[in-house]
């Protein structure tokens, strides 16, 4: 059992602290609420201006952070690794190089995803009438992250935020503000609008200060409690919401896949960030022919991995983020056992002799390693089964049919993303095409957040609304329609006063103009035009 750790927000500011040593890698002051109210009225200002910028000059400014991350990858990556634990290399591979991706993508892409577009609007066209959309941004996006992602989620956000022409106020979370200072100092490198991003800090209340503001919308990651508290605050100034929340991923393996790939997949997807992805692999259902030899395939791969500080490049699992996360898997691998299930490895905390530095001062934490945790014979009426657990557990349960399979990984509050692993593609289709989640991967998983091009986003309640993709985009614009008549030179038939030829030509375009068809249409034009000289002569 883990000792408990007091979470110190000292008078002199909020201490980040290394989950692999204890020690503290830094501190920030804190935000009062009244600070974060007024951030977030100066970011209006700014906002003002911003929006008045061209595609021309937002995306200078988002390939010039690509630029100052580019040129020191290695060291975010270190202070990533450092606040959260993960290992360095993961960092840059699921932090650093898919935002990069991102980036250069919606600098390019944006202007033309916002592209005013004329719509079709069917006959009212043969009246002289037209349609635009135009996109125009919302003001101020507060931004709300969890800790698990704390470089590649946040700045993600904001800088499709800013491409679509908002600024930015952004809350980390207590436990990486280091990270989210790192953004802030980013664009401030690049050359962004003196405020144009800003970083608030603080625990919980900070967050709640933010959309309580309140800013023009709110992009939230992180449990589904908190979401559903945001929601309800922001629901009082009708503040739109992108609610990103949590999931109990399932993976489901057939007895034609490929089980040496499904094994890698399986134990990636299950423990990088030490299972502390939203979209980890939480529920394994494999078929009960080829069940025992995944499960023999994926522990000596596990007990191949070697775990320790996230520094060392040889090392593919870390400690875990939080106290309380740790906690919460401690629990459920408890109620596993009771229930029955067998912890093949792991099942404990570990004991990983760690380096401290000279300098290490009273400051100093107990590490929050836990061993990576294989757990056969789990089934979906088993506690665990059903509530997150965020934290390197994998539960492997068998099914029979393919019915009972997609029964299985529908059986869940959520809906974020699914695999499906098989050699027959039609299979997988089908399957996937099944399964109630925002995303679901054949032969692959967990990836997807890095594709930046696509769309983000839970079903259920994982969340509600998409970051990523022209989805995304979507979410940080308010859509204008812009109508026009260019034949304005006679009153329009459903004009006041109304009269019985004013009746008899509404029954024409109920029966006739509203059937689309320019043929039927046609035949109300002699009603029209009377009509009109009614109103004329008036
Ligand atoms: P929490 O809900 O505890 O916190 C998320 C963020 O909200 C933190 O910045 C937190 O600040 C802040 N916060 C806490 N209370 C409030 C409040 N009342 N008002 C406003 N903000 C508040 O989640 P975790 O940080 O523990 O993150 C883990 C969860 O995030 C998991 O459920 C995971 O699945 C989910 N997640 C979902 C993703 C998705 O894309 N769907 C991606 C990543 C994670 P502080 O930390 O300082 O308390």
């Amino acid at each position: 059992m883990s000792a408990v750790i007091q979470r110190e927000s000292a008078a002199d500011g909020l201490i980040s602290f290394d989950p692999a040593t204890g020690e503290e890698v830094g501190r920030v002051p804190i935000d009062s609420p009244e600070d974060v109210h007024s951030a977030v009225e100066r970011s209006r200002e700014v906002f003002h201006k911003w929006k008045t910028t061209s595609f021309a000059e937002r995306k200078a400014l988002i390939m010039s952070a690509r630029e100052v991350i580019l040129a020191d990858i290695d060291g975010i990556a270190k202070l990533i690794s450092a606040e959260s634990g993960k290992p360095f290399g993961e960092a840059i591979a699921m932090e650093i190089a898919p935002v990069l991706d991102l980036m250069q993508w919606i600098a390019r892409g944006a202007e033309k995803m916002l592209k005013p577009r004329r719509v079709g609007i069917g006959l009212y066209g043969l009246l002289g009438r037209s349609s635009k959309i135009i996109y125009k941004p919302y003001g101020v996006v507060g931004i709300i992250p969890a800790w698990n992602y704390p470089f590649s989620i946040p700045l993600g956000e904001t800088v499709m935020a800013v491409m679509a022409g908002n600024s930015v106020v952004m809350k980390p979370s207590e436990l990486t503000p280091l990270v989210g200072e790192k953004i802030g100092e980013i664009f401030k490198k690049a050359g962004a609008p003196d405020g144009l991003v800003r970083i608030v800090h603080g625990a919980g209340e900070a967050g709640a200060a933010l959309v309580e503001a309140p800013p023009d919308k709110v992009m939230f990651t992180g449990s589904v409690a908190t979401g559903k508290r945001i929601a309800k605050v922001a629901a009082q100034n009708l503040t739109s919401t992108v609610l990103e929340l949590g999931g109990k991923d399932p993976m489901i393996v057939f007895e034609d896949a490929n089980l040496k790939l499904a094994a890698g997949g399986a134990v990636w997807g299950a423990f990088c960030n030490a299972g502390q992805s939203c979209s980890s692999v939480e529920r394994l259902y494999v078929h009960e022919s080829v069940a025992d030899e995944l499960t023999r395939l994926i522990v000596e791969k596990v007990k191949q991995m070697k775990q320790g500080r996230g520094d060392s490049e040889d090392v593919s699992i870390g400690p875990m983020s939080s106290e309380r996360q740790l906690q919460i898997v401690e629990d459920h691998v408890a109620a596993f056992r009771e229930a029955g299930a067998k912890i093949e490895t792991g099942g404990r905390n570990a004991d990983i002799p760690v380096r401290h530095s000279e300098d290490a001062d009273k400051n100093i934490r107990v590490p929050l390693f836990y061993e990576p945790t294989v757990i056969s014979g789990a089934t979906n009426d088993m506690r665990p089964m059903q509530e997150e657990t965020f934290g390197p557990t994998l539960p492997i349960a068998t099914f029979k049919t393919e019915a009972e399979a997609i029964a299985l990984a529908n059986d869940s509050e959520f809906g974020l993303t699914a695999s499906v692993w098989t050699r027959d593609y039609a299979k997988g289709r089908r399957v996937a095409e099944q399964i109630e989640c925002g995303s679901v991967c054949i032969n692959e998983v967990l990836y997807t957040h890095g594709l930046g091009q696509t769309p983000w986003g839970g079903f259920k309640n994982s969340g509600r609304g998409r970051t990523h993709g022209i989805e995304g985009l979507m979410e940080l614009v308010q859509p204008q329609h812009i109508h026009t008549n260019r034949i304005s030179i006679v009153p329009n038939a459903w004009w006041m006063p109304y009269t019985p030829t004013a009746v008899e030509t509404f029954r024409g375009f109920a029966t006739k103009f509203a059937s689309g068809s320019m043929l039927k249409a046609a035949t109300i034009a002699p009603q029209l035009s009377k009509r009109i000289r009614e109103l004329l002569r008036r």
